[in-house]
C-alpha cells in the first residue's frame, strides 16, 4: 500500500516537469496507468495525439489491440502497468531525441523502482534499446527475454513489437500473438537475485626473493 502512495505521490510531483522542452508543447504529463502493484509492466515510446488529450498510455487503436493481446492472456488493463519512456508527446508524433530521453528516463527507472514489477515487456524499439542498454533493434530481439537489472531492481526484460506496427503490417499480429503467448510462463519465473559484487582481497606482497644469485 505504501509503494501505491508513493507512486501517485510521484506522479504528482512530476505532473509539472520542466526537465525538457517537450513541457511547453504537451497538454499534460502522461505518467501511465494500471496496477501500481503489477507483476507485469509495458513500457512504449511516448504519448501520442490522444495520449496527450485524454492523460492515458495507449489509447486509439494500438491501444486497443493491447487490451486485445492482452485479453487473449488471461489479462486486461487494470491488471499490468502500462508507461512510455517519455512521459510527454513529441511534436507531430516525431521520434524521441536523445536528450529528451536522457531527461526523462529518471522517471521510468522510479516507476519500476516502486511498482517492482517481474517482467518489464519493452513495446518497439526506442524502449527496448533503451532499456537494454544495447543498440540491436526488435526485428532480432523480439520475444527473447533477458535478466537485467532496472530501477535497482531485478527484472525480466522481455522486448516485444509495439503494437502499432501490427496495425499496418497484419502477418506481425502473428508474431506479436505469439510473443504475448510467452508471457504468463515468464511471470511464473523465478529471476536470480543480482550477484554480489566480487571484492579481491589485497594481496600483500612478499620480500622478494632472490633466487640463484649466490
Ligand atoms: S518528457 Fe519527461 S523530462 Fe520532458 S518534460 Fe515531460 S516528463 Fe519532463
Amino acid at each position: 500500500m505504501a509503494a501505491v502512495t508513493e507512486l501517485h505521490a510521484y506522479r504528482d510531483a512530476i505532473a509539472d516537469c520542466t526537465r525538457c522542452a517537450l513541457a511547453a508543447g504537451r497538454t499534460q504529463v502522461v505518467f501511465g496507468s494500471g496496477d501500481p502493484g503489477a507483476d507485469l509492466m509495458f513500457v512504449g515510446e511516448a504519448p501520442g495525439f490522444h495520449e496527450d488529450k485524454q492523460g492515458v498510455p495507449f489509447v486509439g487503436a494500438a491501444g486497443k489491440l493491447l487490451d486485445q493481446l492482452l485479453a487473449g492472456i488471461g489479462l486486461s488493463r487494470s491488471d499490468v502497468f502500462v508507461a512510455n519512456v517519455l512521459k510527454c508527446r513529441p511534436p507531430g508524433n516525431r521520434d524521441p531525441m536523445p536528450d529528451e530521453i536522457e531527461a526523462c528516463e529518471g522517471h521510468l527507472w522510479k516507476q519500476i523502482e516502486l511498482i517492482q514489477p517481474r517482467v518489464v515487456a519493452t513495446l518497439g524499439n526506442f524502449a527496448t534499446k533503451l532499456l537494454s542498454g544495447r543498440p540491436t533493434g526488435i526485428t532480432r530481439v523480439h520475444g527473447q527475454e533477458q535478466e537485467t537489472t532496472l530501477g535497482g531492481r531485478r527484472v525480466l526484460l522481455y522486448p516485444i513489437y509495439h503494437p502499432a506496427a501490427a496495425l499496418y503490417t497484419p502477418r506481425m499480429l502473428d508474431v506479436l500473438k505469439s510473443d504475448f503467448a510467452r508471457i504468463p510462463e515468464l511471470l511464473g519465473r523465478e529471476v536470480a537475485p543480482q550477484p554480489e559484487p566480487v571484492f579481491l582481497t589485497p594481496v600483500t606482497a612478499e620480500p622478494a626473493v632472490q633466487l640463484g644469485l649466490f
